[in-house]
């Protein structure tokens, strides 16, 4: 395993921002991830695993080891009825397992195309897309424990998934690295999902009327590639912010000066608000301070348009937060990783 002093990380987060890693390596498997913690620990160094970089937020230089996942393979294993349980290496890239899973035939990920990132980020934040979310599909993960170096071993209950959360954004937060997830998905009688977003409308333009699980999965992706920024070419997190959810009494009080608000159910007395209104509605969106700024097509996407420092985007995200909080009374909470 070979260390790197003084890397650069632009190219490792999805955002461009030119930062600095003190040590960097990259991880091919079990022993090298072992190695890694062990090179930080003898040198009192914080470590910091990142998959494809695509949100984070790198507040300047990490002053730590950096360790590139780039643990590989996917295996698959027959269930009873039409079912399979898939286990895959945390360094695979996420739409290539979705692809991948698309072509075998096994069904339940399809929504979740063109998601950036590495699987093993994916439980993290639970993250979800067009009516779909990780914990749908999810029976197990391995993570190894960064205080004992042991790999354990946890079920769906011990994830505590929830909307963009689990046990590791919180309780777990730092103390393990996801090295594998195991999904179960179908080989035949998928559940085919086209309620949410624009994927019926979509289907509807294709003439197509029994959708497979390829269907869906390129019209998430044709509505995907004509909404959001591509990071290649414009520097960005995806979604920055979380969608907040709110009593209803705040939610009437809003809905009295504002009827149009969007709003969805959210549990008893609960309601979830799209956070891209409440920036559009503060006027932010198409907005662009100094090399930030907000997405013309999507609020909630902020921006690099070339050369903007960390500290530049976390200024931009607070002062959205702000007026959100004087126009709305709702503090709405990044979704992105700051370091
Ligand atoms: C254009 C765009 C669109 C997006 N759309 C969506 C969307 O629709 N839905 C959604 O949910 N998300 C979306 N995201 C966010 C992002 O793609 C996901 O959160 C993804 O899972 C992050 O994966 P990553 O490998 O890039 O994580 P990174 O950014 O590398 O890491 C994120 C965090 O996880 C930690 N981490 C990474 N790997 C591991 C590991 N193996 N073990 C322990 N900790 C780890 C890192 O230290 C960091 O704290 C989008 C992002 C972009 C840029």
């Amino acid at each position: 395993m070979e260390i790197l002093e003084q890397h650069s990380l632009q190219t490792y987060n999805t955002f461009g921002i030119e930062a600095k890693a003190a040590f960097f390596t990259e991880a091919q498997n079990l022993d090298d991830l072992r190695a890694a913690r062990r090179f930080a620990d003898e040198r009192g160094l914080d470590c910091l695993m990142l998959g494809g970089g695509s949100n984070v937020l790198l507040s300047g230089d990490y002053e730590g080891l950096v360790v590139i996942n780039a643990l590989r393979g996917i295996d698959a294993e027959p269930l009873a009825g039409d079912e399979v349980a898939v286990t895959i290496q945390s360094g695979e890239n996420w739409h290539e397992l979705v692809l991948h899973c698309v072509e075998q035939g096994w069904g339940g990920i399809e929504n979740m195309s063109l998601i950036p990132g590495c699987v093993g980020a994916a439980p993290l934040q639970n993250i979800g897309a067009y009516g779909v979310e990780l914990k749908d599909v999810f029976i197990r993960l391995e993570a190894l424990s960064l205080e004992t170096l042991e790999v354990e071993t946890f079920d769906k209950a011990a994830c505590q998934f929830g909307y963009r959360e689990s046990f590791f954004k919180r309780e777990g937060k730092g103390k393990y690295w996801v090295t594998s997830i195991t999904l179960q998905l179908t080989t035949a009688g998928h559940r085919i999902n086209t309620s949410y977003g624009a994927i019926e409308q979509t289907l509807e333009e294709w003439q197509i009327s029994q959708p497979t699980i390829a269907d869906v999965s390129k019209a998430v992706i044709h509505i995907r590639q004509s909404r959001l920024p591509d990071p290649a070419v414009l520097g960005n997190s995806g979604s920055f912010f979380k969608n907040p959810v709110i009593p209803e009494t705040l939610f009437q009080t809003i809905q009295a000066t504002h009827p149009e608000v969007p709003s969805y159910p959210a549990g008893e007395g609960l309601v979830k608000l799209p956070a891209a209104w409440l920036i559009e509605e503060c006027g932010w969106k198409g907005k662009r301070v100094g090399n930030t700024g907000c997405h013309e097509r999507q609020a909630l996407v902020l921006v690099n348009h070339g050369g903007a420092s960390g500290a530049e985007i976390m200024q931009l995200s607070s002062d959205i937060q702000a007026s959100v909080l004087e126009q709305f009374q709702i503090r709405i909470e990044p979704e992105v990783n700051f370091i």
